[in-house]
């Protein structure tokens, strides 16, 4: 992980992915210091935890396999050209995920959009690039993390994913998940969020709160696509960014430096 970079970028070439005087003064990072741990403002974080009841009878993480020893690679090739469910007679690519297999930090997006399913990336498109500029407020690159989606097959004209597809794909994110053993885990959005939750609860009534899935810290958030029609909201998912950073040891300061 290299030292943050400015999260306010006022070039020409780079949009700010949220200006500065729309931030609470506490959310602006340095430029100028390398990671650092910052473990008390994280116990506050976990001490906050929120619990959601969970759904009736067995979960999806009950009936989910987990496999020993698993991989990625592994994962990727048991997936093969998927024809589980009915996205795949519509789809280009199947967008598996991307970034690195040791990453600590992990993104949950909904499924792809039309520019993933020509590319066979995840988040390449609009609501991609404002993703990326997240993770580099963060002081991080897209390189550093993993980015991956509830569904890895475009749902036609960008519906959200329905349940038989939900239910078919998301086994093989439990297990990209569970291979990661991320120390943190971002879902983007309801649908990421109420999967990995098994809910159907508003993601406005647990956004920014710390939940655990099968053990592991995970921080609901806005989808980037929301933020795109809802730029105020910013302020909120970056508050979100921040626990998670000072859960992952990366420095946040009170004052952006020069
Ligand atoms: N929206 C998502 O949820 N995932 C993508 O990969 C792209 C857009």
């Amino acid at each position: 992980m290299r030292a943050p970079s400015l999260i306010v970028e006022t070039s020409a070439t780079t949009s700010v992915f949220i200006e500065e005087s729309t931030l609470p003064k506490a959310a602006k990072i340095s430029t100028t210091s390398a990671v650092v741990a910052a473990k008390s403002a994280a116990a506050a974080v976990a001490a906050k935890s929120l619990v959601i009841p969970a759904a009736a009878g067995a979960s999806l993480f009950e009936t989910s396999n987990r496999v020993a020893g698993d991989t990625l690679l592994k994962i990727r090739e048991d997936l093969g050209e998927c024809t589980r469910c009915k996205l795949h007679k519509t789809r280009n690519k199947i967008v598996f995920g991307d970034g690195s297999a040791k990453a600590q930090l992990v993104f949950v997006g909904e499924g792809p959009g039309a520019d993933e399913d020509a590319q066979g990336l995840p988040f390449v498109g609009r609501a991609g690039k404002l993703l990326t500029q997240m993770i580099e407020a963060m002081g991080l690159q897209r390189g550093d993390v993993y980015i991956c989606n509830v569904v890895k097959c475009r749902p036609p004209g960008n519906r959200q994913p329905e349940k038989d597809e939900v239910d078919a794909c998301s086994p093989y994110l439990f297990r990209q998940l569970d291979a990661l053993q991320p120390k943190a885990i971002v879902c983007l959005g309801a649908t990421a969020a109420q999967t990995l939750l098994q809910t159907n609860r508003s993601i406005s009534q647990f956004r920014g709160q710390w939940l655990d899935f099968r053990g592991f810290k995970m921080m609901p958030t806005y989808h980037p696509a929301y933020l795109l029609r809802n730029p105020a909201a910013k302020g909120d998912v970056w508050k979100d960014l921040q626990k998670v950073m000072a859960e992952l040891g990366l420095e946040v300061k009170k004052n952006k430096a020069k």
